[in-house]
């Protein structure tokens, strides 16, 4: 690809501000990203925030953050803390650019390629409504089309509405085709548009005009976006033609897909980065599972690092057909990443989890090592800590209601005086799993009680209810003086 004669590869990835991080979004990122490190380019982030009343400070902030969580750092920007410009090739958030627009449209007008159209809503709509009824596409029939800059400038003088400034379409007459890097050959009639804005009657630029604009001076090789701004890859493949700039190449993803084939939405589940990222998924695994929704590995490889993904991203592999977004699997992924940390790095990974329930666990690296051997065959995101180490949190310890039928078998108080004893004279501080079964078998040997009667009383007495996790996973992780309390507390539930 990068080859002496080709551009050097230069991608960007474009948000506009207006809301968090979307997986889609995050995927179009992903790609762009992987595509500028597979060719030694360079990955560039963009803010398109011209839509002034939607565009919050707050939301870039959090998708920003959302990229710096995923790692997908960029050379040319924002700066992740500050948010101001990084790069030579500046300013790079749109709403800074408003000279640059305004210079190129100037330049358009002056050149007979756009016009200024003081067409108003209602003339517009009378003219849609009349084209509608005839079957033809509604088209502007802009009879400023033709006005001499000059004649447009006497017109502003007067005062009035401003005008907008249009894209002159009327002298193209010739279907567009281009090569989508994803969907092979696209072709578009040269009558699918008509005349289209530039630049709002205010003067602020529309995203067609700004994102042609940007990806020229930014020295953009290949754009990769979703397959909706496949009907704006035709304006802009007008204005680079008008402007007489070579276009990037366009590779157009599909969508992302729930599982019924509807459009992905947040009523099925999370769709935000943030919120995957406070349900415990692993950012690795995010980027894994979406790395595969439109992409795929040539030799079928499932889970994959980033640099897996790097060193096996071709673009002939990006495929055209709808992605489905796969929870289960999405949850599976998640759970192989996750089991695949060091102990030590997913034990800081699940404390802010922990710290939402305020619990206090042993700092003993041993303890939290031995813990986790333990629990990860169970954990499938990281939130599943709070319920996996919930038991062993000694301020948890409660007697649930479920507990009340066991608690008045004849035998109970009987198992319980004998555990918290056998506990008690056990020697070390924890004791390993056998040591716990000789225990059990030992009350049982004591006090006749079996099944149900032996078994659900201890239950009890280490977790304060009948069901619930498996006790010889449990005790070992639990100090001699815990078990003996929550004896203690069981058995005042019977006195
Ligand atoms: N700001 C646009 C978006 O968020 C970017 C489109 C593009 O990549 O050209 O959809």
């Amino acid at each position: 690809m990068s080859s002496q004669n080709s551009p050097k590869v230069r991608v960007r990835f474009a948000p506009s501000p207006t809301g968090y991080l979307h997986v889609g979004g995050a995927r179009t990122a992903l790609y762009n990203y992987l595509f500028a490190k597979k060719n030694g380019g360079e990955f560039i982030l963009r803010i398109e925030d011209t839509d002034e009343a939607r565009s919050t400070q707050e939301s870039l902030r959090g998708v920003v953050d959302d990229l710096v969580w995923l790692n997908l750092l960029w050379a040319e920007g924002v700066d992740p803390v500050t948010l101001k410009d990084q790069g030579p090739n500046g300013p790079y958030k749109q709403s800074e650019r408003m000279h640059i627009y305004k210079q190129i449209a100037e330049q358009l007008l002056a050149e007979g390629k756009a016009y200024y159209c003081f067409l108003t809503d209602a003339e517009i709509e009378v003219q849609r409504e009349a084209q509608m009824k005839a079957g033809g596409q509604p088209h502007i029939q802009s009879p400023y089309a033709d006005w001499t800059l000059d004649q447009a400038k006497v017109k502003m003088a007067e005062g009035g509405t401003p005008p907008v400034v249009r894209f002159k379409t009327k002298h193209l007459k010739k279907d567009y085709i281009f090569n989508d890097i994803v969907r092979g050959e696209v072709k578009f009639p040269s009558d699918m548009v008509g005349d289209f804005v530039l630049l709002r009657g205010g003067g602020m630029p529309v995203y067609n005009f700004c994102c042609v604009v940007d990806d020229h001076l930014m020295k953009m090789s290949h754009v990769f976006r979703a397959e909706e701004h496949l009907p704006n890859t035709l304006r802009q493949l007008m204005i680079y033609e008008a402007m007489g700039w070579k276009a990037p190449e366009f590779g157009h993803m599909a969508l992302i897909l729930d599982e019924d084939r509807q459009k992905l939405s947040k009523r099925k589940g999370a769709v935000a980065c943030g919120q995957l990222k406070d349900e415990g998924y692993l950012a690795s695994a995010v980027l894994n599972f979406i790395a595969l929704l439109g992409w795929s590995h040539p030799e079928g490889k499932e889970i994959m690092s980033v640099e897996d993904m790097v060193a096996a991203f071709d673009i002939s592999r990006l495929n055209p057909s709808g992605a489905i977004f796969d929870r289960v699997k999405f949850k599976w992924m998640n759970a192989q990443h996750l089991r695949a940390l060091p102990n030590a790095e997913l034990w800081k990974a699940i404390q802010p989890f922990l710290a939402r329930e305020n619990m206090q666990l042993p700092s003993d690296p041993v303890w939290q090592d031995k813990s986790l051997n333990l629990f990860k065959p169970y954990m499938e995101v990281l939130a599943d800590a709070i319920t996996l180490y919930r038991p062993l949190n000694d301020n948890s310890y409660l007697i649930q209601p479920d507990a009340e039928e066991v608690m008045k078998l004849e035998t109970t108080k009987a198992v319980l005086t004998t555990w918290k004893e056998l506990v008690q004279a056990h020697g070390a501080e924890y004791m390993t799993e056998e040591e716990f079964l000789k225990i059990q078998d030992e009350v049982k040997n004591k006090t006749g009680a079996k099944g149900k009667n032996l078994f659900q009383p201890v239950r009890v007495a280490v977790i304060g209810q009948p069901h619930g996790a498996e006790l010889k996973i449990l005790v070992p992780l639990m100090k001699k003086q815990s078990l003996v309390a929550r004896a203690e507390k069981a058995l005042a539930t019977i006195a």
